[in-house]
């Protein structure tokens, strides 16, 4: 006789947003079966009734306070700018002891809206799996989106250990590495790492889109030289941009006044020829790409 299956981690996990990274959780989860059952809410019926017929969810629920009653775990999977609203709905119908953790970019502005309104009792966790693609809705996940990558957590000050360690169980058995991070230290590293390239690849791609006619073609016919790569990520998802933006202004403004000085110095050396400036940033630069290859995140 075969031995009996071992207990899953979480007994029921509600899972508020079924996007890219709610479907990609779903699958990553029953593939290493730590939900005794998964149920959902989502803002549209059409994606309710999809995550439901794709089998990401058990049940669909239009009102996220039904979704999350009895849930040991709640993972938010929208775009923050929805979660103040939706954890004020949900609060008061959390259970003593229930986990509520999310994927959002932005961390700081997670514990600012989800923080006051989560019932004494119960954990927040806030975490940040630093994995995703282009493409949004809850046919686009995929078990082995987090396989290799990190997930950063979050927690505030005193969080409750047990519900941290659960929380990063959860991303092991998902395939991830995990660290733990100061919420301000996350959201300074991710503006470089994520939400600046982000706006410069929304930048290119946005002069390219005012050029006139004629040179917007050749732009599209000779895109492999380089323009492409800014294309698949200026075709994220503008809502969950959007959001990104506003909830980590300090971070990414700060970042992009330093990107803007050296823009402004690479400008001054190709204005006055200066070659030995631009090779040598150009050979610094080279060998930070060699250095994400080595650690498997190319
Ligand atoms: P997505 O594919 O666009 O999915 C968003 C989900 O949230 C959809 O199910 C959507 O439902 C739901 N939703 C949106 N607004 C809502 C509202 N007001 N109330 C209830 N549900 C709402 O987005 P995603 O790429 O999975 O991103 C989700 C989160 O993951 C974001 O916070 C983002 O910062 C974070 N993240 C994304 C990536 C990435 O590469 N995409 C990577 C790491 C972390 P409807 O379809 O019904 O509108």
């Amino acid at each position: 006789m075969s031995a009996p299956a071992p207990e899953p981690l979480f007994r029921r996990v509600a899972l508020i947003g079924i996007g890219l990274i709610g479907s990609s959780l779903s699958h990553a989860m029953r593939r290493a079966g730590l939900a005794g059952e998964i149920v959902g809410h989502a803002r549209t019926r059409t994606t309710r009734d999809k995550a439901v017929e794709l089998g990401l969810i058990a049940r669909a629920f239009a009102n996220p306070a039904e979704a999350v009653k009895d849930a040991d775990l709640v993972v938010f999977c929208t775009p923050i700018g929805a979660y103040a609203e939706i954890g004020q709905v949900i609060g008061p119908a959390l259970k003593p002891g229930a986990i509520v953790t999310d994927v959002g970019s932005v961390k700081q502005a997670v514990i600012r809206d989800l923080g006051p309104v989560l019932p004494e009792g119960v954990h927040l966790v806030p975490g940040h799996p630093i994995a995703g693609t282009e493409h949004s809705g809850p046919e686009s996940g995929f078990a082995e989106l987090f396989d290799g990558r990190w997930t950063v957590l979050t927690p505030p000050p005193g969080t409750d250990e047990a519900a941290v360690e659960k929380v990063a169980e959860l991303w092991r058995r998902c395939g991830s590495q995990v660290e733990i991070m100061e919420p301000a230290h996350h959201d300074m590293v991710l503006a470089i790492t994520s939400h600046l390239p982000h706006l410069i690849a929304y930048t290119i791609v946005g002069t390219a889109t005012d050029l006139e006619d004629s040179l917007k073609r050749e732009v599209i016919k000779f895109s492999a030289s380089g323009f492409r790569d800014f294309t698949r990520i200026a075709a994220s998802d503008p809502v969950m941009w959007r959001d990104v933006f506003l909830n980590n202004r300090e971070a990414v403004l700060e970042i992009l006044g330093r990107f803007s000085e050296d823009l402004s110095a690479l400008q001054r050396a190709i204005r006055w020829g200066e070659g030995d400036k631009l090779e040598d940033l150009f050979t610094r630069t080279r060998a930070i790409r060699r250095g994400i290859i080595e650690a498997k995140q190319a």
